[in-house]
């Protein structure tokens, strides 16, 4: 049997900004191999049929299947569709992980309102309405897992300044402590991952212009700065992310859960 055999799994930014394996792809893919059904989520469609792709060719073992749903999270009206689509599909919501987050770099002096406003509603506001669109079909259930993503960067202050970014992330502790308590009677559970520095898409999409622009030294000193002198990467923060969602975590809620090979630890 899969640690998730048949649940059904909402991934918000199932793809990946660029070729390879980010934390959400990785997620989508560990969840479907370890027996959920997986509507997968982006903003850009492509990128969430190549993840379907993957899926179907791994050949779901364990029983797993996915699905593709276009949708941006920031947007109230299209999380609410992604919940109906889901039970309209799959007939109930066991799991939502949370996914979706940009990265905007700069301190105060360079960042623009907007980049606060963007960050704010894609990392943080997307959470709160995803929640609320998922929540009532996890309460008639009786039971539901919530993993939201944050970063390592709401607890610490890294190398590259990103001002919303952290600030956005920090403020998904938050919120995963207070919903985890107002739904821990109710069977929802409500946790945080917080990676650390992962080599992965995402990482060459936002940060590499904050690094000097040349991506091989940027992953080689981002190398550096881990503990165990290699970043993580996106099954990393898919592994702890399937135990979270899983019934193996039936006591665990409210949590951050820290995932950096003891980065934290050093800064
Ligand atoms: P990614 O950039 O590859 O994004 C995954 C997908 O999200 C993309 O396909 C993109 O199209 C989609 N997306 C972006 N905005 C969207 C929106 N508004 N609505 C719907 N889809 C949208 O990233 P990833 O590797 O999957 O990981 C992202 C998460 O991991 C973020 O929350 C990020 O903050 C977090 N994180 C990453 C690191 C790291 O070092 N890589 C560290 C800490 C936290």
């Amino acid at each position: 049997m899969g640690r998730i055999q048949d649940k059904v799994a909402i991934v918000t930014g199932a793809g990946s900004v660029g070729p390879g394996i980010g934390n959400g792809r990785a997620t989508a893919l560990v969840f479907a191999r370890e027996g959920a059904r997986v509507l997968l989520v982006d903003r850009d469609l492509a990128l969430a049929e190549e993840t379907c792709r993957m899926i179907a060719e791994a050949g779901a073992s364990a029983g797993g299947e996915s699905s593709t749903f276009q949708a941006d999270v920031s947007d109230a009206a299209a999380c609410g569709g992604i919940a109906a689509a889901c039970i309209e599909r799959y007939g109930r919501i066991d799991i939502l992980h949370n996914n979706v987050g940009i990265e905007i770099a700069g301190g105060l002096a360079d960042t623009t309102e907007e980049a606060w406003d963007r960050t704010l509603a894609v990392n943080l506001k997307s959470m709160f309405l995803m929640a609320k669109a998922v929540v009532p079909h996890m309460e008639r259930q009786g039971s539901g897992a919530i993993v939201n993503i944050s970063s390592i960067n709401a607890i610490r202050t890294l190398p590259a300044l990103s001002l919303p970014y952290a600030v956005s992330k920090a403020g998904v502790i938050a919120f995963t402590r207070d919903v985890a308590v107002e739904y821990a009677a109710k069977g929802i559970r409500v946790n945080a991952v917080l990676p650390g520095m992962m080599a992965t898409p995402f990482v060459v999409a936002a940060l590499t212009g904050a690094y000097g622009g040349d991506v091989d030294a940027m992953m080689k000193r981002r190398d550096g700065l881990c503990p165990t002198g290699r970043q993580g990467d996106g099954w990393d923060v898919a592994h702890l992310s399937l135990f979270l969602a899983s019934d193996e975590a039936k006591y665990v809620t409210g949590e951050s859960v820290v995932v950096d090979g003891a980065q934290t630890c050093r800064l």
